[in-house]
């Protein structure tokens, strides 16, 4: 469904040049979550800029469903971290959610409508379509955004670090959402995200990647049951092996990173 082979990514500014990504190969198959994680500023958001068609990589390729991807296409949406950004304060919420079909000439104002309203449904806010975006707290924010991806009925979703800026106790709530959501809808669902046991806990794969320059470190299946529960999964033993694992990868790419910058640290050395 989706591949990114040799991506690589260079950010040239005037008296700047960031190497964002080094080289990025992998493959997301059809219907599959899979789930990317890695430390802050190691080039996620760029990833997902890439695949969306947003960003024009320095080198390699994206391909989606055998076309390479080159710019913004129908079939893929987008769920960003700042939800408050990602909705139009001016807009119900119900407006917000059917922006994106309006584009779409062929379909009816009716099927527009039952989109809309099955979606908000989706995400436990039927009762909320008149309110506007700006009534509502972050995680119920968030939904909105995830219901107006969800009423496009994409076949790949990306989102990056959806969750990173809402509660604990709402995080919870909308982790599970989602993956509920990839089971009943059987979407390919790309999720990125900094946070270890979030990747551990939501993927069916998660792609472990370095600090800059950016590489994948690793590409670990997680067997964990289809079905899964914060309280049982969390403490599965299957689950914190993986986290566990997760770390020392992430850990030790780091380490090696300080290591090349600061040069190897020998005892009596310096004296
Ligand atoms: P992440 O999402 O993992 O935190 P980003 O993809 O946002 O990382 O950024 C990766 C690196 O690329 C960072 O060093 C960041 O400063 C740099 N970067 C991101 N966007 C730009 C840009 N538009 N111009 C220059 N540098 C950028
Ligand atoms: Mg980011």
């Amino acid at each position: 469904m989706l591949e990114v082979k040799g991506l690589r990514k260079v950010y040239e500014g005037s008296d700047r040049r960031v190497e964002a990504l080094r080289d990025l190969t992998f493959q997301v198959g059809k219907g599959e979550l899979v789930c990317v994680v890695g430390p802050s500023g190691c080039g996620k958001t760029t990833l997902l800029k890439c695949v969306a068609g947003l960003l024009r990589p320095t080198d390699g390729t994206v391909t989606l469903g055998g076309t390479p991807v080159t710019g913004p296409r129908p079939g893929l949406a987008v769920v960003f971290q700042e939800y408050g950004r990602s909705l139009f304060p001016w807009m119900r919420v119900a407006q917000n959610v059917e922006l994106p079909l309006r584009r779409r000439s062929s379909m009816s104002r009716g099927t527009r409508r039952e989109r809309v309203a099955d979606a908000l449904d989706a995400v436990a806010l039927g009762d909320v379509g008149r309110a506007y975006p700006w009534e509502l707290s972050g995680g119920m924010q968030q939904r909105v955004a995830i219901a107006r991806a969800l009423a496009y009925e994409p076949e790949v979703l990306l989102m990056d670090e959806p969750f990173a800026a809402v509660d604990a106790q709402t995080r919870a709530e909308l982790e599970d959402l989602a993956r509920g959501l990839w089971r009943q809808r059987g979407m390919t669902v790309l999720f990125i995200t900094h946070d270890i046991d979030e990747a551990v806990y939501l993927g069916e794969r998660v792609l472990v990647l370095s600090a800059s320059p950016t590489v994948v470190r690793a590409d670990l299946a997680v067997e964990l049951p289809l079905e899964r529960d914060q309280l049982t999964t969390r403490a599965d033993p299957r689950f914190t092996h993986l986290r566990s694992r997760v770390l020392e990868l992430i850990r030790s790419a780091a380490a090696r990173d300080r290591l090349r910058k600061d040069g190897p640290r020998t005892p009596g050395a310096g004296s």
